[in-house]
């Protein structure tokens, strides 16, 4: 058996390392959060993957961390040590802003609705939106997008208060972290935590060979552990000896402990 170097651990950013907020661009991570997160990139042993829905830019910028790895846009575009060692999906750039151009003028009568072109998705946001437009910002995200999806590629998928119109490529949280792990960390035991339907793929794809965390329990959820916030993970002292990898866990689908 391979001697095991360390830990990767991957943490998705909205729900888990920042609080949800109403409007995306106010999301930070808590100071106490923070000030783990910075002492854990630092350790030996210890190797961080932060994996979001967000672009690369803005989750660079919000993290602000080096000796990280960024996965953006679901993991389409991995940034690690000053460049880009992961790009895919390039060429849809110019029909999704060609979108984001139709989306931004049919729902410019809704209010509060933001609409984030991030390059490789268009983030339709409707968390400050009145309950009362969601079935209609929904129909018209529809009828705008439909003539245009199967001819460049695309596909409309839901998550949270949220609509994204992404590339149809067989490519997710899931097989990002796959990806990252064998490439960058082999010989590490990935950890991944997260909160949303995005980040199911990756539970799916690392439960087999790792220890898949879910913010808030879920039944159906593919994590086979479950923590109430991550405060009660950066308030442990889990990852500070490098024991994590000798932790005896209680049983399946219970609290993480
Ligand atoms: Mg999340």
């Amino acid at each position: 058996m391979e001697r095991i170097r360390g830990i990767i651990l991957f943490l998705d950013f909205d729900g888990t390392l920042s609080p949800i907020v109403d409007d995306p661009m106010g999301a930070a991570i808590p100071d106490k959060i923070y000030t783990w997160l910075k002492k854990l990139s630092r350790k030996r042993g210890i190797k961080i993957g932060i994996v979001t829905g967000r672009s690369m830019q803005d989750i660079r910028k919000r993290v602000g961390l080096k000796n990280i790895i960024y996965a953006a846009n679901h993991g389409m575009e991995v940034y690690y040590k000053g460049r880009f060692i992961l790009r895919k999906g390039r060429t849809y750039r110019r029909p999704l802003a060609l979108i984001a151009h139709r989306l931004i003028k049919e729902l410019s009568a809704i209010p509060d609705i933001y609409i984030e072109n991030k390059g490789l998705s268009i983030a339709v946001h409707l968390r400050r939106v009145k309950g009362n437009y969601h079935i209609r910002v929904q129909s018209i995200i529809r009828a705008t997008t439909r003539p245009l999806l199967k001819k460049y590629g695309l596909q409309l998928t839901g998550g949270k208060m949220l609509m994204e119109v992404r590339p149809a490529l067989h490519w997710n949280k899931g097989k990002a972290v796959l990806w990252i792990w064998r490439r960058i960390a082999p010989g590490y035991v990935p950890f991944y935590i997260g909160d949303d339907a995005t980040d199911e793929d990756a539970f799916s794809a690392l439960r087999p060979c790792g220890i898949t965390v879910r913010i808030g329990r879920k039944i159906g959820s593919h994590a086979e552990y479950y923590i109430p916030s991550l405060r009660t993970l950066a308030e442990s002292c889990l990852f500070d000896s490098g024991a994590v990898t000798q932790i005896r866990f209680r049983s399946e689908n219970r609290r993480f402990e």
